[in-house]
């Protein structure tokens, strides 16, 4: 079993200790290849880094996160167009929307987002995307340009089953994260992922966040890593009613034609 995780947030400080063992941890779960989210000014160059150092295991997207909106300017777009220029970089983003926590002023979260979507017209590789509560304005921006754009995931998916049909409509991706395994509000997402065709469908983990709330042993340490990709693989074939076999490969072959793997 070969698995991707096409969400590992592997910039973060808390990986900054022990990355070589994380990734080895990984390996022997099945994760065979990870591409690491590149959210923010500063963190999308070293993503672009770390994929440097591992060639072939990591790959990298280079975007800011609709958090960091407020870093998003003229200097900022620059820095962008360098980064997805390289070709360990495979998709454009993190960007979108995020209306849960409005970390950002709205227009500027519009804007950053309005700005990553011309930057991935211009260099034509995916798009990597966010979207929290802001369903209505994200489809608002991202239905006019959808034609001349690329491959588009939506990322972390926590959504309805009309918001899952809108993109699905709009020909995107999905990615589905250990949010599902969370019996307080992913519960929704069981019953619906089995709508999404296998060839729409990667699975991640957004690691360190999002802990998959189920797993046995719980990690004392409560920090999620790639290692996890492979149940939360299993939970989603438990739900679609397919062998993991058949979740891991289908995803794992829609995660390699998405992003160049
Ligand atoms: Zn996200």
């Amino acid at each position: 079993m070969q698995l991707v995780d096409i969400g590992a947030n592997l910039t973060h400080s808390s990986f900054q200790h022990d990355l070589a063992a994380v990734l080895d941890r990984a390996a022997a779960h099945g994760v065979t290849q990870l591409v690491v989210t590149g959210a923010s000014r500063d963190g999308s160059p070293q993503a672009l880094a770390l994929a440097r150092a591992h060639p072939g295991r990591l790959f990298a997207t280079a975007g800011v996160h609709p958090h960091h909106a407020d870093e998003y300017d003229a200097d900022c777009d620059g820095l962008l167009r360098e980064l997805v220029a390289a070709p360990e970089v495979r998709a454009v983003g993190e960007t979108g929307l995020d209306y849960h926590r409005d970390l950002s002023p709205r227009p500027t979260q519009q804007f950053a987002f309005e700005r990553q979507l011309q930057i991935a017209l211009d260099c034509g590789k995916p798009l990597f995307l966010h979207q929290r509560d802001a369903h209505d304005d994200f489809m608002a921006i991202l239905r006019p340009v959808r034609d001349r754009l690329a491959a588009v995931v939506v990322h972390c998916f926590t959504g309805t089953r009309e918001e899952l049909f809108d993109y699905l409509d709009l020909d995107c991706h999905i990615g589905i994260t250990g949010w599902i395994c969370d019996e307080r509000r992913g519960t929704h997402l069981r019953e619906i992922v089995g709508n999404v065709p296998l060839s729409r469908l990667m699975i991640e983990t957004d690691s360190p966040y999002l802990l998959p709330r189920n797993l046995k042993p719980m990690p004392s340490h409560r920090r999620n890593e790639p290692m996890f990709l492979a149940h939360i693989c299993a939970e989603v074939a438990r739900d679609r009613g397919e062998a993991m076999a058949t979740t891991a490969a289908g995803t794992t072959a829609t995660a390699r034609a998405f992003f160049g793997l």
